[in-house]
């Protein structure tokens, strides 16, 4: 099954054609499958085939479709959104170093992968910096910089960044790098599909059975493996025990075009939620991306106001041409701050890589590697780092029961909220909303031409209730980020069915 959806357009899907690998339409057999082709897929299935394993990779779309087509392209050796005086408080120096390691290692490896496979995608070595903007905020800069030092990551402190406006004290980072990421990850896909030709596209995967053999189950085909590997983002299907240790946050970007000189660099600041900033250019010329007014998904009433309060930081922050590009995406932040990579122990041949946060695209590519060694039993010393099943306390518990108060709110405080319109005669045309029908709720999109799709508002992951997305024009589920297009159909998350439809 193809997911229709419409989507807002990132610079990189602007700037590239969409692949077209076939969709499996057999039963076959392979050493290892992979579901889901963004950056965590394709880079496990290259250092496997690399290593002479037999892989299939299966994509619900098309490759670079999920996160990896619609982020920013830092690639940075810093933690931006869990902290390293955080992950060193909770987690001592020695695995903050090897977390340290990692970040700075991906980068290699990425740009190791663009050199052996000749590809091109816009990789440069640039700075990147972390900068306080307002005076205030130039204590937990200097902390940021001790705890970085700490964890081994090359880094300097500066009095500011090379910005256009005033900033106080900066974190230089040298070597970090700046890249097109669906050029890159399509790149890996060609790579890979070159050897055995079993890359599909379009063809969604809707169940796994698990075992001594998997049995990867889609609607024209399935695939039969020693080992599974989720690179699905968040894993498909039920896994309460990791799902409730996710938070889902939608995070904007806007496309910039400014008359101001910017140094050539990555950009963070300090703010709650942090803004994070680059350049690029399309066939226009230079462009300035800014990203940042992340919310937890499903909660914020109107997501379109994201996308106006990053059109208002530009203004403040630049002498603004034009805004040219408007998208937006999904992440999951860990509730201790680090990603889950590797197999669990309720299914020890399926192994999973989420909670990336915003460094999801060298996370994607240390958790290819870890998952691979561990597939090969090969020892890799950031694994017991990473490890699903790891017991943290001291980290977890006050987010593990935040989030989990957040989980049961909605599932019973969103059946209770009023229904947003009475009637299908008020939804305004191109929009969603929850409305009563006979003395139950339902989700209501009015298309363009007026008509009325009518479904159930239950998020058939674990029966939540999804709200309605202006932004992206989707219905996206406040629990575990399960997200579906405006007339029902799974784009992203956990879910792999639609949402029932309701006859009219
Ligand atoms: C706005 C934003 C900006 C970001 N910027 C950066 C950045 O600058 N630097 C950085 O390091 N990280 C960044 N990140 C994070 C990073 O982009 C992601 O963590 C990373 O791309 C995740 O890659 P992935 O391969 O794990 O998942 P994805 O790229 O989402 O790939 C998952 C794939 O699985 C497929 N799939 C899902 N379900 C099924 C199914 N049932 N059957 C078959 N296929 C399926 C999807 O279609 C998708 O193609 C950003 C994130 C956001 C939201």
């Amino acid at each position: 099954m193809s997911v229709v959806t419409h989507r807002s357009e990132s610079i990189w899907t602007h700037k590239a054609k969409e692949t077209t690998f076939p969709q499996l339409k057999e039963n076959i057999t392979v050493d290892v499958a992979i579901v889901g082709a963004g950056i965590t897929g394709l880079s496990t299935a290259s250092y496997l085939m690399n290593r002479g394993l037999k892989v299939a990779i299966v994509e619900a779309n098309h490759v670079g479709y999920g996160v990896s087509g619609f982020n920013s392209g830092h690639l940075t050796s810093m933690l931006l959104d869990m902290k390293y005086s955080s992950i060193h408080h909770d987690f001592g120096t020695e695995k903050t170093q090897l977390v340290g390691q990692c970040q700075v290692d991906a980068i290699n490896m990425i740009e190791a992968n663009i050199r052996q496979y000749g590809m091109d995608c816009e990789f440069k070595r640039i700075p990147g910096f972390l900068y306080a903007e307002q005076p205030d905020q130039v204590k937990a800069l200097e902390k940021e910089f001790n705890a970085t030092q700490q964890a081994n990551v090359p880094c300097e402190l500066i009095d500011h960044a090379p910005l256009p406006f005033n900033t106080h004290k900066a974190i230089l980072l040298p070597e970090q790098a700046r890249f097109h990421p669906l050029k890159y990850v399509q790149g890996l896909a060609q790579a890979v599909a070159a050897q055995d030709e079993l890359l599909f596209e379009n063809t969604h995967v809707v169940g796994i059975d698990q075992g001594e053999q998997c049995v990867v189950k889609t609607r024209s085909g399935t695939i039969t493996a020693n080992k599974v590997v989720l690179g699905t983002h968040t894993p498909i299907g039920l896994w309460p025990s990791i799902q409730t240790r996710l938070e889902p946050i939608r995070s904007y970007i806007i496309g910039v075009r400014v008359n101001d000189i910017i140094a050539d660099g990555l950009y963070w600041d300090m703010d709650e939620p942090y803004h994070y900033m680059r350049l690029t250019e399309d066939e226009n010329g230079p462009l300035l991306i800014i990203g940042g007014e992340d919310h937890k998904t499903g909660e914020k009433e109107d997501t379109a106001t994201c996308f106006k309060g990053l059109e208002e930081y530009a203004h403040r922050h630049y002498d603004v041409r034009s805004i040219d590009y408007h998208w937006s995406a999904q992440l999951y932040d860990p509730v201790d701050g680090l990603p889950y990579i590797g197999p669990t122990q309720a299914a020890p041949n399926v192994y999973i890589a989420t909670g990336f946060t915003g460094e999801g695209l060298t996370g994607g590519t240390y958790a290819g590697k870890i998952i691979a060694d561990a597939i090969l039993g090969v020892d890799n010393a950031w694994a017991a780092v990473y490890r699903p099943d790891r017991v943290k306390p001291l980290a977890s518990a006050a987010g593990f029961i935040s989030e989990n108060v957040g989980t049961v709110a909605h599932f019973v405080g969103d059946r209770l909220k009023p229904s947003e319109a009475q009637t299908e005669a008020e939804i305004p045309a191109g929009k969603g909303c929850i409305l009563m029908k006979e003395g139950k709720k339902v989700a209501a999109y009015k298309d363009e031409s007026g008509k009325v799709h009518l479904m159930s508002p239950v998020c058939t992951h674990m029966g939540c209730h999804v709200n309605w997305n202006n932004a992206e024009k989707s219905w996206d589920c406040p629990c575990h980020g399960g997200r579906y297009d405006a007339t029902g159909h799974v784009i992203d998350g956990p879910p792999v069915k639609n949402l029932d439809k309701i006859e009219g």
